[in-house]
């Protein structure tokens, strides 16, 4: 079984913070959406296996998608690919596109799962964000999906972000607790080059990301979420039983996956390719069967790397077995050395044969993994 993405680069309005391939301008929309269309026929055996048990929606926003765009694209889909009865089909939405047709729309084509890109319940931090919604939105887009059936639901909040205290960080964290919400996906506030964001801090306009309060944050989080029954399966990702994000766990589980659209990547275990990040590139290239993607052979160590880069980030960890079964004994050996350097054995823990991150670990997990790198 398999995965697809399919990136959707429009948007509304720009977030200062966002560093997704997206733009405002939607001239060229209705030519990029057939030439999505043409690449689902013209990438359909690049997976080993046609069946598929989960599909996602990014972007950009493709909550904005209209019934004739969405019915397009699915019906491609449908032509090439065997979509398991379990399916789970995401959708990224933004609070302002949520309304009783759009819910109706979606769940008519077959979206079984919404990820809401909420970031922030406060007018004040989601204006300095560059939203485009405010709170009222926000809280009326997750009851409105509730009540018409979507169960399967979950919410971005960004926190870290200069302004968000810890008592209203607590906050934030209340509303989403009261809310019955099942999946929450939470991050730290990252400065890329090339925002907007990046930008104003350079000129002093806007005040710069701390890391401690970051990390502060991250731990309240974890706190305030453990008493409240969910697991915290990925170092950003938090779950109700029976919740987790059967797409994003594809992901760390190493597994393939097909990506449609402009700047998507695809992975079939044996190498890596990305797509153009460019509207009018990928559209000329798709119409002239042209080469459209950047592609890398990967070695047994890039393999490696990525296996334990996204293996510690979860709950589930790295099984030590499992290194030597996919990387042989010499790459295992060395693994094996490196999980006991002192560094990781104090904030490790091996249970089942698995090495996972100890709460302190989680704060240290990007570090603790390149540890395990072989360079
Ligand atoms: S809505 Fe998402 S993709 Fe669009 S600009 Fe904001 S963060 Fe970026």
């Amino acid at each position: 079984m398999a995965s697809i993405y399919i990136h959707i680069p429009f948007c509304k309005k720009k977030c200062h913070y966002c560093n997704f391939f997206s733009t405002v301008s939607q001239k060229e929309r209705p030519e990029l959406i057939n030439s999505i269309v043409d690449e689902i026929s013209l990438r359909h055996d690049y997976l080993d296996s046609n069946i598929i048990d989960s599909i996602y929606f990014g972007g950009g926003t493709p909550s904005l998608l209209t019934e004739i765009e969405l019915s397009s694209i699915f019906s491609k889909i449908n032509e090439h690919f065997i979509l398991s009865s379990d399916c789970e089909i995401t959708l990224e939405a933004n609070p302002d596109d949520i309304s009783i047709d759009k819910l109706k729309l979606l769940k008519d084509q077959g979206v079984n799962r919404l990820s809401i890109g909420i970031q922030s319940f406060d007018d004040g931090l989601l204006e300095k964000l560059n939203r485009i919604h405010n709170s009222k939105d926000a809280i009326k887009s997750v009851e409105l999906s509730k009540k018409y059936g979507f169960d399967n639901l979950s919410i971005d909040l960004i926190f870290g972000i200069p302004g968000l205290n810890n008592e209203l960080w607590k906050k934030e964290i209340d509303i989403f607790l009261n809310m019955d919400i099942p999946h929450l996906s939470s991050y730290f506030l990252t400065v890329e080059p090339n925002t907007a964001l990046h930008h104003l801090i350079k000129k002093n306009k806007y005040p710069n990301v701390d890391e401690k309060l970051g990390i502060d944050h991250f731990k309240i989080l974890m706190d305030k979420i453990s008493d409240r029954k969910y697991d915290h399966y990925e170092i950003s990702n938090y779950a109700l039983d029976g919740m987790i994000s059967k797409h994003n766990s594809n992901y760390w589980k190493s597994k393939s996956y097909l990506g449609i659209g402009p700047s998507s990547h695809s992975y079939n275990l044996v190498s890596r390719q990305w797509n153009a990040s460019s509207i009018k590139k990928y559209i000329e290239s798709i119409k002239n069967g042209n080469m459209f993607f950047d592609f890398e052979e990967l070695s047994l160590e890039d393999r490696y790397n990525e296996f334990v880069m996204l293996g510690l980030r979860t709950s589930w960890g790295i099984n030590i077995s499992e290194v030597e079964k996919r990387f042989g004994s010499y790459i295992s050996n060395y693994f094996k050395a490196r999980i006991n350097i002192t560094r990781f054995k104090e904030n490790t823990i091996i249970t089942d044969n698995c090495i996972k991150l100890t709460r302190n670990g989680k704060i240290l997990a990007d570090g603790l993994s390149a540890e395990l790198f072989i360079t």
